[in-house]
């Protein structure tokens, strides 16, 4: 679908869950947030109806995220459902890595087409300090089990944090090369204040070709990663809600004081 500046909206990002296995320092804050219940979260039969009406307007290229998508049981299943619909033509997911030597293989033979997976240091401890006490051997069995599993173009997202991991690019970009990934570098952004920028290696971050819409997981459409609009798909019906969201894109960001990056989904 054609919004107001001519973009065509054709990619939707779909928050699974606002749960993680990991707390960024950028994506959450230490006090970690308020869950929302099971009842407000999308149930999978409202994502795969939601999904198909987006195919209905047009939508072709889908991406699961969270919170960690993988950390929402019966992922795979859903992967399934996702996948056989006509008019799904990229189903991508975006995860940190962790359960992929649980999931690479289930999520190939699901029929999930490609994966990014965030990865911000290659030093253990600096990897520690960023995600709160993750374990960078288990991320990098993570990349490893992608490719045994045959994920192909898989990208690695990078987050850039001023003077904490800069001095990695060209070790990162090495690791890359060698791993067969497409690196991705994203300066830090910062919903509170507006502060957000291309991403070095993707099309993110530039609203004159934003080609994206954000379904959170507890069923609101927002039209802008940075913009605190929201449509409830539910309130509206699907096919309405849609309509409306992108009737009502802005032009540009702003910044969002609602939620958090981990609720949204990046
Ligand atoms: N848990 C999964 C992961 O980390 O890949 C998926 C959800 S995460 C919110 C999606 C992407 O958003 C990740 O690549 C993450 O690095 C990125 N992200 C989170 N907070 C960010 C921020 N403040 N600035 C830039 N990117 C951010
Ligand atoms: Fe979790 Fe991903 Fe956010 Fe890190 S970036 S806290 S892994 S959702």
């Amino acid at each position: 679908m054609l919004d107001r500046f001519n973009r065509e909206i054709y990619y939707l990002r779909i928050a699974v869950t606002d749960r993680c296995n990991l707390r960024c320092t950028y994506c959450m804050p230490e006090e970690g947030i308020q869950l929302k219940s099971h009842g407000e979260i999308l149930s999978y039969e409202e994502i795969e109806e939601i999904v198909k009406a987006a195919v209905r307007l047009g939508f072709t290229k889908f991406r699961l995220t969270g919170g960690e998508p993988l950390v929402r049981k019966g992922i795979v299943d859903l992967v399934g459902k996702l996948a056989a619909i006509d008019g799904v033509d990229t189903l991508a997911m975006t995860t940190n890595g962790l359960w992929l030597p649980e999931f690479a293989a289930l999520l190939k033979r699901a029929g999930l087409d490609r994966l990014n997976i965030s990865l911000d240091s290659l030093i253990p401890e600096r990897y520690r300090a960023i995600t709160r006490g993750g374990d960078l051997n288990q991320a990098i069995a993570g990349i490893q089990a992608a490719q045994s599993a045959g994920f192909e173009k898989t990208k690695l997202n990078v987050v850039l944090v001023d003077g904490f991991n800069e001095d990695e690019k060209e070790n990162i970009k090495k690791f890359s090369e060698t791993n067969r990934l497409r690196v991705r570098f994203i300066k830090k952004m910062d919903l509170k204040t507006g502060d957000y920028y291309g991403v070095e290696g993707g099309e993110g971050g530039n609203c004159s070709i934003c080609n994206r819409i954000r379904l959170t997981a507890d069923g609101k459409i927002r039209s802008c990663l940075f913009s605190d609009n929201e449509i409830d798909l539910r309130q509206e019906g699907f096919e309405a809600g849609f309509k409306m969201a992108i009737a009502d894109k802005p032009e540009k960001g702003h910044r969002s004081l609602k939620r958090e990056m981990i609720q949204i989904g990046g």
